[in-house]
């Protein structure tokens, strides 16, 4: 702890931290559609006549979404990611979130780490932080995010068709490993691969470019927050139609291979979640154009099986049923 000489109020905290424009504010990000921002009863946003609003909402509670002791930085960019990710996944483009925080003390050195990884990451994308809300209590961080996507052409999670190829962004599994790494559940000897799956864990890249160009190709999409084995059943369930998956096509990295084994690789990408990759359907004659795209961004865009006519989903490894973790992770369970 710093020791501030007087504690920070309420007022404080968000002069300090969150007012953007603030002097040294970290990619302090000023758009010309706020028309007012924080300092008000709420915020007034002008919306583009050509637009849907999209508009997503997720909270941390400290224990449950991030270990205790997190790193602050760490925190503050999960907060924001995870709604970035949600608004990928729908092909939009972010624009603005208010920020509803809930500490148990307001300390200085966590604020300043905490609102470091949230600006930076709305400073990548273009983001304003235009309000919130400052409360006393367990630590708890609920982030709103709102953004635009031209009228009617949001990728939602029904629209696949059967036939269509089930492809996954990125590598899954690395956020699962670094968890486990970061709360000792899991011991690395190679330094540098459990430093490259702690970051996955601890600073998610939501795909947001990929999510708002694979718009007009993609038929469906969802993010992966929970383990393809939770998130999947869900997925195929949105388009009323089967799901496929053939196991040894899960796309793995250099890291988690070399710091674990295939299968227990697998079991992470599976059931571990916090991923933040996105999962679409894409026409199977459209695939390549897709992946193209992905390449473009230097993302690799994989093909782990297919949509099927029918209901459920279906694991197989090498040809052979292949017994899936049962589900993902769900509150209240
Ligand atoms: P009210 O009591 O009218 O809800 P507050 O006094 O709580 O307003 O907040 C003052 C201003 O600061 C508002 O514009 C609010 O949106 C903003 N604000 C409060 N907390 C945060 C925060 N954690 N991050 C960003 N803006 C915040
Ligand atoms: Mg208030």
């Amino acid at each position: 702890m710093q020791g501030d000489p007087e504690p920070l109020g309420e007022f404080d905290v968000i002069d300090r931290y969150f007012a953007s424009g603030r002097p040294g504010a970290p990619g302090a990000e000023r758009r010309t559609d706020v028309i007012l921002g924080i300092g008000d009863d709420a915020a007034l946003l002008r919306c583009l006549e050509s637009s849907d609003l999209v508009a997503a909402v997720d909270t941390l509670v400290a224990g449950r979404h991030f270990p205790e002791g997190s790193e602050p930085r760490s925190i503050g960019h999960r907060s924001l990611a995870v709604n970035l990710s949600d608004l990928a996944a729908m092909g939009a483009t972010p624009a603005w979130a208010t920020l509803a925080l809930t500490l148990p003390s307001a300390e200085g050195r966590w604020l300043e780490g905490f609102s470091t990884g949230f600006m930076q990451l709305a400073a990548v994308h273009g983001v304003e932080l235009v309000g919130g809300d400052t409360t006393a209590g367990p630590l708890t961080i609920s982030v709103q995010i709102l953004g635009q996507v031209d009228r009617g052409s949001a990728l939602r999670r029904s629209g696949a068709q059967p036939g269509d190829i089930l492809a996954v962004t990125g590598t899954l599994g690395d956020a699962g490993a670094g968890l486990a790494l970061v709360t000792g559940r899991a011991i690395a000897e190679d330094g540098v691969a459990a430093a490259q799956l702690i970051e996955r864990f601890e600073y998610p890249t939501p795909r947001v470019q990929f999510g708002s160009e694979a718009r007009r190709i993609a038929s469906a999409a969802m993010d992966l927050s929970d383990g393809l084995a939770g998130d999947l059943p869900k997925f195929a369930r949105a388009s009323g139609l089967a799901a496929h998956v053939d196991v040894e096509r899960l796309p793995l990295s250099a890291a988690l291979r070399s710091f674990t084994t295939v299968a227990q690789g697998r079991e992470w990408a599976l059931a571990a979640g916090d991923d933040y990759e996105l999962l679409m359907a894409v026409p199977a004659q459209r695939f390549d154009e897709l992946a193209a795209v992905a390449g473009r961004l230097n993302l690799t865009f994989t093909a782990i099986g297919e949509l099927r006519r029918g209901m459920g989903v279906t694991w197989a490894l090498e040809g052979l049923p292949f017994a899936a973790p049962a589900r993902g992770y769900e509150h209240f369970r």
